[in-house]
């Protein structure tokens, strides 16, 4: 058994102070105030000495860890994540790969994954292949810019199997509902997510039976449709908005660059803490900051090379202390936006919060986000 003791519980509601949480078989076996702590004679017994501890942080759109892209070194990747706290990542895959590349790159990932080397990777969240082109997707050399055609397209869901758990699509692309229909003959429980796209309501809503529920970086590459000349339209985020059913997904980075802190504070309004999912988009892209636009300071953003916004460098926990300050967000909000809300997305239920009979994933980390221990099913890694 590991016991943490001393500890300040985030929970999804509150904070609690001078509690114990235990693990044994790598899920919570329970919880609560110290003065009602079980005997801990044999356990391991780790004193957070008043630290904070929430649920490990499940990263739903990644496609690298610390500078190495998943298909690379999925090991490397996803250890290096681990060890920052990124307890359930879903590796991302993404529209400049071509139907060959996106097949082997599934298989370099899936043989990680079930040889037990990526532990903390659950599955493939995958921003491929039916994107808009023209909406930060490579435009005139994107290799799915032609029809959506099922010779094209099976291989790569095959390939992804059971594993994929959401599908990134732009729902104005023709044909795409066949797709959709395609990947969840594969996997009944997939999700999809709009992203790259500028739908209208209309076409979005049309995927929604099918389980679309996930804005992709909600406000970056989502489109505009000016209905009349002066008159702001209506597109994807303001469809996200419209339905509780869909959780809109925040780059928060340090500068608010992604995403405008106001912006940040609006989303968050309108959507509430249930349904903002906060990611990292983290890549390893090393284009040149661009000369126009200020950007100084924003060292945690990333660029191709023809100078467009290309995800970020971040690590979730520090996109959560950014989602913080932005908004004025608490601990036990931030946790779920980091954690519960991600999870429960992509169907995950067994995790992304302290709570008996849960996966024991948790972090410790000081009131500045600052990381200090990680456990991971029951265990403590070395952060
Ligand atoms: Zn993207």
């Amino acid at each position: 058994m590991l016991a943490i003791i001393h500890a300040t519980l985030v929970l999804t509601d509150r904070l609690q102070p001078e509690s114990f949480v235990t693990a044994e078989n790598g899920v919570i076996t329970g919880f609560g105030a110290m003065k009602d702590c079980p005997d801990l004679s044999g356990a391991e017994v780790y004193d957070a000495k008043g630290l904070f501890v929430g649920p490990g942080l499940v990263d739903i759109h990644c496609h690298a860890g610390c500078g190495i892209w998943f298909y690379e070194d999925p090991e490397k990747a996803a250890a290096a994540l681990l060890k920052n706290g990124t307890t359930t990542v879903l590796p991302t895959l993404y529209f400049s790969m071509t139907k060959d590349e996106l097949v082997e790159n599934f298989a370099v990932i899936k043989a990680a994954m079930h040889t037990g080397k990526t532990p903390n990777v659950a599955g493939f969240y995958t921003e491929a292949p039916y994107m808009n082109p023209k909406l930060g997707c490579d435009r005139e050399s994107n290799p799915w810019k032609g029809p959506v055609r099922r010779e094209d397209y099976m291989p790569v869901l095959e390939a992804a199997g059971e594993d994929a758990k959401v599908w990134v699509v732009a729902p104005e692309r023709e044909n795409i509902e066949e797709f959709v229909k395609d990947a969840k003959k594969i996997n009944p429980s997939v999700r999809f997510a709009v992203g790259h796209s500028e739908a209208t309501p209309c076409e979005i809503e049309a995927l929604m039976p099918y389980g679309l529920c996930i804005g992709t970086h909600h406000t970056n590459a989502t489109g505009t449709l000016p209905k009349y000349p002066e008159c702001r339209g209506v597109c994807v985020d303001e469809c996200v908005w419209y339905h509780d059913e869909i959780y809109a997904e925040i780059i928060s980075d340090r500068m608010g660059i992604h995403v405008d802190p106001y912006m940040q504070r609006l989303v968050r309004k309108i959507k509430g803490d249930d349904r903002v999912i906060l990611i990292s988009d983290a890549c390893v892209f090393d284009g040149p900051v661009p000369e126009t636009g200020d950007y100084e300071g924003a060292t945690d953003i990333l660029f191709d090379w023809a100078g467009e916004i290309a995800g970020s460098k971040l690590l979730l926990l520090q996109a959560a202390k950014n989602f913080s300050k932005h908004t004025g967000a608490e601990m036990p909000e931030i946790f779920k936006m980091a954690s519960k809300n991600p999870a429960d997305a992509t169907g995950f239920t067994d995790r992304g919060e302290i709570k008996t009979g849960k996966r024991a994933d948790l972090i410790v980390i000081d009131g500045e986000y600052e990381l200090k221990q990680v456990v991971f099913e029951g265990k403590l890694i070395e952060a």
